[in-house]
């Protein structure tokens, strides 16, 4: 999920280089890829916490870095059921004292999800703008559970639960859908979607005073 305000530079990936020892990230798979249609399967429980589910949870540490907040396994065309999450101090100062209470914005430290099931624990709705690393260059108002319970494993094999409300709910919900194949769009309000670029100018201006418009 990449945050509906502040800088988000989607363009940006990172250089190939294969000198690097450590994951240099992945190319995240856009929209009209079917890896972001076709769901996932759940890692088998014997690879958790084995080199190749670590090094997958490093590649997408690495694909996400700077660029947004969660990043579901489906999203660099891997179908199994793991996401991994990170909203940063640094991230959140980006938006207004006002915005981030509204939105109940906290930091989250960097985990990986795997195996998640959930369940909402309110019938409470918040409608907040969302964007996606799959689906650069727009945002839309999405209505999530405010409050929700989800249960899985950590990287080291643990099983955990976990309680969560407000963005975090809201980071699991967006990152918990990539692995069903579902994508934000599926549940948005349509009539909101903007663009995050300029919105562009149109027709120049003494076209509306020749049409008498203006
Ligand atoms: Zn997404």
């Amino acid at each position: 999920m990449s945050p509906a305000s502040g800088s988000v530079s989607a363009a940006q990936l990172p250089e190939n280089d294969s000198a690097a020892a450590l994951p240099r990230g992945a190319e995240i798979v856009r929209i009209g890829h079917p890896a972001l249609r076709n769901g996932t399967r759940n890692v088998p429980l014997d690879k958790i916490a084995t080199p190749v589910i670590d090094e997958l949870i490093e590649l997408l540490r690495a694909t996400l870095e700077g660029k947004g907040v969660g990043l579901a396994a489906p999203q660099i065309a891997v179908p199994l059921r793991l996401f991994v999450i990170e909203d940063t101090e640094e991230r959140i100062q980006k938006i207004s004292k006002k915005d981030r209470e509204k939105r109940e914005r906290v930091p989250f430290p960097f985990e990986a999800v795997i195996n998640p099931i959930w369940r909402a624990t309110s019938t409470e709705i918040t409608i907040w703008p969302e964007g996606c690393l799959s689906i650069p260059g727009f945002v839309a108002e999405v209505p999530r559970y405010r409050a929700i319970e989800v249960e899985g494993f950590t990287r080291d094999g643990k099983a955990k639960t976990w309680k969560l409300t407000g963005w975090p709910a809201r980071i699991f919900q967006h990152e918990i859908d990539h692995l069903d194949g579902r994508l934000y769009i599926d549940c948005m309000q349509p009539r909101t979607l903007v663009s995050t670029e300029e919105f562009g100018r149109g027709a120049p201006g003494e076209w509306l005073q020749r049409l008498g418009l203006d």
